[in-house]
């Protein structure tokens, strides 16, 4: 590691004096969990994305498990993810016992698009495994959004439920006829569900949410995700039990109609979640500025390292700078690039190894080719970036990656 600069990694938080004092706060008041602060970071991330309710809870990864609940996803069922993302989005399919279908990716910006989503539609029906497609999940990869409304009219059309994974894009926007939308505002989708994962825009330590439009959805969302305990009189079936001979409801009473978890964010991390939405507009803005050095400062690198492909109607939440490298004809792996740019103190990462690859998936659904995704996760390295950086942080990546390219 070269002297005196900082280790950069790929992604992390940013924790000011601000976000110390929120934390302390709640750590010398009266509920550590299931208190105020729950339902004020609740609110308050509803607003910002423009959803009408918003659901906290443990990690993205619990956000997307109670999504596929609150849909009453099950065995029988199907869902389409696209190969690129995090294993979280297939594995919630999983935890509720359907299949997943997994489409493949457009190879320059790695986004599903209405294209792969159809050819994967097509080839499961092929299959007629019995398999009922009944959800897609897309993913705005990057903090670029998936191209929604699109999606959203060929699900309609094919009967499936859209639950967008926004893990990465919390507060990215997309122009529609003269609109702006924001990704989480589900106008295209029953549910959107977010991360807030230190390496995320914007950090909780652990924590998710899950934001809906939807009465119903959201109730289900808060029943799956709090034990599936039900304190309301009216919903109680057990009469002899909850109500005493005049009628009235025990006041020890409460009902678990159907089986639930413990996916509630504490109170700390809410804390937190709620000081750093106060700055999401900075840190995005931050985010962009960066990109753009970085975009002015690897175009020279031409054609062999290239961003990955804008989507021209998003105004993206950047969460990761992916690049496209051809390694070939560079004449050097990836792994000898990581390991340079290692040796100078830059981390990076690959985003993602394409999920129907994994063993799991392997075992259970065979040998998939999705070649577009093929493509994509050969070029696919991510470079630093955070809002922490520094522009000559940038600099000093550009100039490591130009010599780890040699
Ligand atoms: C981070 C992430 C998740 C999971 O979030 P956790 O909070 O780490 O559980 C799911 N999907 C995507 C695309 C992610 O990047």
């Amino acid at each position: 590691m070269t002297a005196g600069k900082p280790f950069l990694p790929y992604g992390r938080h940013q924790i000011d004096d601000q976000d110390i004092a929120a934390v302390s706060r709640v750590l010398a008041g009266d509920f550590l969990t299931t208190g105020p602060i729950r339902d004020d970071f609740e609110r308050a991330f509803a607003a910002k994305t423009g959803a009408r309710y918003a659901v906290s809870c443990s990690s993205g990864t619990a956000a997307l498990h109670i999504a596929a609940l609150a849909l009453g996803l099950g065995e029988g069922d199907a869902v389409v993810v696209p190969t690129i993302t995090f294993l979280a989005t297939a594995n919630a399919a999983r935890y509720v016992g359907a299949e997943v279908i997994f489409a493949d990716v457009d190879p320059d910006t790695g986004l599903m698009t209405t294209e792969t989503l159809d050819q994967a539609l097509n080839l499961a029906r092929q299959r007629n495994d019995g398999k009922k497609a009944r959800a897609v999940i897309p993913v705005h990869l990057a903090g670029q959004c998936a191209p929604m409304g699109e999606i959203a009219a060929m699900a309609a059309g094919r009967g499936l439920d859209v639950v967008d994974d926004a893990c990465h894009a919390v507060g990215a926007t997309y122009r529609e006829s003269n609109q702006t939308a924001t990704v989480g505002d589900c106008r295209h989708s029953r549910m959107s569900v977010f991360s807030f994962h230190p390496v995320k825009t914007i950090a909780m330590g652990e924590g998710g949410a899950v934001t809906t439009n939807d009465a119903e959805l959201y109730e289900a969302l808060k029943l799956h995700s709090r034990h599936g305990m039900v304190r309301d009189a009216d919903k109680f079936e057990n009469t002899e039990l909850a109500f005493d001979p005049g009628g009235e409801a025990n006041p020890w009473y409460y009902e678990m109609p159907r089986i639930g978890y413990n996916y509630r964010a504490s109170d700390i991390n809410c804390a937190l979640g709620l000081s750093q939405l106060g700055k999401l507009e900075d840190f995005i803005e931050r985010r962009r500025v960066l990109m753009e050095r970085y975009e002015e400062l690897l175009a020279p690198l031409a054609p062999l390292v290239r961003p990955l492909a804008r989507v021209p109607y998003c105004q993206a939440a950047w969460h990761l700078n992916v690049v496209l490298i051809d390694f070939a004809s560079a004449g050097v792996t990836r792994a000898k690039v990581m390991d340079r740019l290692g040796q100078k103190g830059i981390g990076s990462q690959v985003h993602y190894i394409p999920v129907h690859r994994q063993p799991y998936y392997r075992r259970r659904y065979g040998d998939i080719l999705l070649a577009g995704a093929d493509r994509y996760y050969g070029r696919t390295l991510s470079l630093p970036l955070f809002s922490a950086m520094a522009d000559e942080d940038v600099e000093r990546v550009v100039e490591a990656l130009k010599g780890a390219l040699g």
